[in-house]
């Protein structure tokens, strides 16, 4: 469902949940979420009521109140609303049991996946590999503790993560095919990228020739240019996040710090979480409003890092890090070429209006033999083809996850016990933010 998408607006009066009185407040249907804010024009609600499956609405009566229905979130609360006459409150039930009809009823859950094997652990849970039970394809399924994520900062990052994934369909980005939740877990259930990280063929190789970095930047930039084009900077452009499909093109996965357009206005210039300090532009170092040219930073630094093996402000101290990429000069190894040496230098460039923006590096000398469309078509045939045996191969992924007892995770996934059935649909994600103190007066 379009998340962005109004079904339906107007003033409705709601009771308060701790201060029982009421009050009128201004209340819209978009995608499966009933908001409501205190005016017309405020900015922020006030409170999201997620309308997911299990959620009810029906007619009631509450104090002296006409035309009152409820709206109830099983084992969270109910809210009492009145509309301004029968006809009004009429189109208002309908409008919200419609909605929650809407959304997805074909209910997937853990269940439908065999667990094949752990691939990798990021800072809030696990990722394995899985097989869908039915149709028997493989997909990569990201485990996030709800438990970890227990501030809502990180709340917000993955709900941005779910919500960026499944609105981008895009060659060099991973896809997120499913995604649910437990009272313990969330789950994502994206494409299998077979062919590792980028990061593992760095650190295999050394460094990787001027041609196979410039086939895989030329993939990266499309694929952060799409991103930017929907409002989205992806802020974590490291090799550990860009990952090899089959054929050895690139899948950029892992979109936890991803920040929305809606991010953006709840978050305004916050700094309360980074990328990963090798990685962050100047400005954002600096607590300065920064747009999605530190994208192109990171890009920058990605370059080096590919052409050199490591990336250019290096420190076991994180303070120190963040000092080099402030001030330090710039020294770029001789054996770097002069296109990908200039185009490193304009990227890195700590002002942030000379920085080169996307229409000067698709133009760049470094890409001057390229053309664009058949990038995007996948029509130049990466160097460097990963060694995949057949699609359930993990050989491409670090043996100290993969050799981890994929069972240890079962374990932990029946010890979660009580279920809520109706949190197995893909949308109930938005449930759980409405359940985790977004919901207020
Ligand atoms: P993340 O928590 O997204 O940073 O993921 C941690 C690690 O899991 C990554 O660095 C990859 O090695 C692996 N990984 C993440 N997403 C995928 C995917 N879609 N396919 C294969 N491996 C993945």
């Amino acid at each position: 469902m379009d998340s962005k998408k109004v079904y339906k607006q107007g003033f409705l009066v709601k009771r308060g949940a701790l201060i029982k009185s009421w009050k009128k407040r201004w209340f819209v249907i978009r995608g499966s979420v009933l908001s409501y804010y205190k005016s017309k024009t405020a900015k922020f609600p006030k409170g999201l009521i997620p309308l997911t499956p299990g959620v009810t609405v029906e007619i009631t009566k509450k104090g002296r109140k006409k035309f009152v229905f409820s709206v109830t979130i099983p084992q969270k609360r109910t809210f009492f609303i009145s509309a301004s006459s029968e006809e009004d409150r009429k189109e208002w039930m309908e409008a919200i049991s419609d909605t929650i009809k809407m959304i997805k009823t074909d209910k997937v859950s853990l269940k439908n996946f065999q667990l094949l094997s752990v691939i990798g652990r990021g800072t809030y849970g696990k990722v394995m590999q899985v097989k869908h039970k039915t149709n028997e394809e493989i997909f990569a399924m990201k485990v996030l503790q709800k438990g970890m994520l227990a501030d809502h900062q990180q709340i917000s990052h993955t709900m941005s993560e779910r919500n960026v994934l499944m609105r981008i369909r895009h060659p060099f980005l991973v896809k997120l095919h499913y995604s649910f939740q437990t009272q313990e877990k969330l789950y994502m259930v994206l494409d299998y990228v077979p062919g590792g990280e980028l990061f593992r063929r760095i650190s295999e190789e050394g460094r990787l020739s001027t041609d196979r970095t410039r086939l895989y930047v030329a993939e990266i930039i499309l694929a952060l240019d799409h991103l930017h084009k929907m409002d989205i900077i992806y802020r974590d452009l490291k090799p550990e996040n860009i990952l090899l499909d089959q054929e050895g093109h690139i899948k950029i996965t892992d979109f936890g710090l991803v920040k929305t357009d809606l991010n953006k206005k709840f978050g305004g210039k916050t700094r309360t979480f980074c990328g990963t300090p090798e990685y962050l532009a100047p400005e954002i170092i600096l607590d300065k409003a920064y747009d999605e040219t530190v994208d192109w930073w990171s890009l920058g630094i990605l370059i080096f890092e590919m052409l050199v093996g490591i990336p250019p402000f290096y420190s076991e101290d994180t303070d120190e890090v963040f000092e080099l990429i402030l001030r330090a000069k710039l020294k770029i190894p001789f054996y770097v070429e002069d296109e990908p040496r200039d185009l490193i230098k304009k990227l890195l460039d700590r002002n942030t209006k000379t920085r080169l923006n996307i229409d000067d590096i698709k133009r760049h000398a470094f890409f001057a033999d390229l053309d664009w469309k058949k990038v995007y078509n996948k029509g130049y045939k990466p160097d460097f083809i990963p060694n995949i045996e057949d699609i359930t191969d993990v050989g491409n992924f670090d043996e100290e996850f993969t050799e981890e007892k994929v069972e240890d995770s079962l374990v932990q996934v029946s010890a979660i016990g009580k279920v809520d059935e109706n949190a197995f649909d893909g949308f109930t994600y938005i449930g759980t933010i409405g359940g985790i103190g977004v919901m207020n007066d």
